[in-house]
């Protein structure tokens, strides 16, 4: 899980061995990377109510920075900021 400051709210990523989904990570928890890019889509408070398109958060995760790609639809999208202590 990491905490992201886009979306307000926390986002699970998967890294190893298992089903669904997986990440590759680069096993510093001081400064993760995570690869490929995390593209979620949801039903936030920005968007995806009652059949409105969702709402999409779409990061790279590198170094500890999380660099919001121009797609996102949050007040974050374009830009690269640290990423936040989450425990
Ligand atoms: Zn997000």
């Amino acid at each position: 899980m990491f905490w992201c400051p886009g979306c307000d709210g926390g986002h699970r990523i998967s890294v190893g061995e298992g089903a669904g989904p997986r990440w590759g990570y680069n096993g510093d928890p001081e400064a993760p990377t995570f690869t490929p890019s995390v593209l979620v889509t949801y039903n936030g408070a920005d968007a995806g109510e009652d059949g409105a398109p969702p709402a999409v958060c779409h990061s790279f995760i590198t170094a500890g920075r999380i660099q919001f790609l121009s797609d996102c639809t949050h007040p974050l999208a374009g830009r690269t900021v640290d990423l936040p202590d989450f425990d």
